[in-house]
């Protein structure tokens, strides 16, 4: 029999941040992040013939057709990196591609197994697009005003120039989250009617919209109970010669654990030191690892 894969969808207006706390959710999960904006782009640069046909509405920021973008999804499922589940960033936007993915879904016995929603007032929509530069490389974002690159239009990341999307440029945003209200705002009911639903704030800082969707997260992927996951830890583990590897790790929270940490977690002052960000209860490594430092953004599969 197949594994059931962990399906995960990000809803949101344009700007909500959905690509900014994907990368986070996606490795948190194990799952790829698979973004249909993304990949309609990847069509486009690669000229084939959905990028010419999907074109023209993406410029003037309307959606592209049902039946285009449905098809490339299921293709995109069907990849090897796939076979745990994906986190669906921007797809469905409407109800048909909604209906669409339950069918698509069903034929191998998957289902949808939590919606993440990211709530966020229109008129600051419109101020974080219009103000948003990417990196042509590694697609980081950046915002001129909120969260600036070190160096001018330069990544931090990679140190690659930053461009605008064509379609972050303000008379567009105008349409593209007016078409928001009016094609995904029913998704959004729609998943709501099925008690998949987890509504966020996402007028917050970006930290504090990560932890609260890691809390969503917890206990609702498949159904099933799952340990909440509030923050990463970045380990040290002795190397064969001596030196300090370095390997991540997911921490449990302890008050979802239940325990204290065993002592060969490390020193039990060095987990109450540092609490967990979110509920201050202490912290519980999952591996021998003697931890070091604490990151709450950095985020990866263990
Ligand atoms: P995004 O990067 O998600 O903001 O998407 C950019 C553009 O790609 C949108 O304005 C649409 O033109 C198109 N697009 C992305 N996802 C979809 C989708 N699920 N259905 C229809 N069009 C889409």
């Amino acid at each position: 029999m197949q594994r059931q894969r962990t399906i995960v969808l990000l809803l949101g207006a344009p700007g909500a941040g959905k690509g900014t706390q994907a990368r986070f959710i996606g490795g948190l999960l194990g799952i790829p992040h698979v973004a249909s904006g993304d990949l309609l782009r990847e069509h486009r640069r690669a000229g084939t013939a959905l990028g010419r046909a999907a074109q023209e509405y993406m410029d003037r920021g309307d959606l592209v057709p049902d039946t285009l973008v449905i098809d490339m999804i299921a293709e995109r499922l069907e990849r090897e990196d796939a076979t745990r589940g994906a986190l669906l960033d921007g797809f469905p936007r409407t109800v048909a591609q909604a209906e669409a993915l339950e069918v698509r879904l069903a034929d191998r016995g998957d289902t949808v197994g939590a919606v993440l929603y990211l709530e966020v007032p229109r008129t600051a929509l419109v101020e974080r697009l219009a103000g948003r530069w990417m990196c042509g490389a590694c697609q980081a974002t950046y915002h001129e005003r909120f969260n600036p690159p070190t160096a001018d239009n330069i990544c931090n990341i990679c140190e690659e120039p930053l461009y605008q999307r064509p379609d972050d440029r303000r008379e567009v945003v105008e349409n593209r989250v007016e078409v928001y209200l009016r094609e995904t705002l029913p998704v959004v009911e729609h998943y709501k009617s099925r008690g998949v639903l987890h509504a966020l704030d996402g007028d917050r800082s970006i930290d504090a919209v990560r932890t609260r969707l890691c809390h969503a997260l917890g206990g609702t992927v498949h159904g099933q109970r799952r340990p909440r996951w509030h923050l990463f830890v970045r380990h040290t583990e002795p190397g064969d010669d001596g030196a300090a590897s370095q390997a991540l790790g997911r921490t449990l929270c302890g008050k979802f654990v239940g325990r204290r940490p065993a002592g060969d977690f490390g020193a039990v002052e060095d987990f109450e030191a540092n609490p967990c960000r979110h509920c201050w209860h202490a912290l519980h490594a999952r591996h021998p690892f003697r931890l070091v430092v604490l990151e709450q953004s950095d985020a990866v599969a263990s």
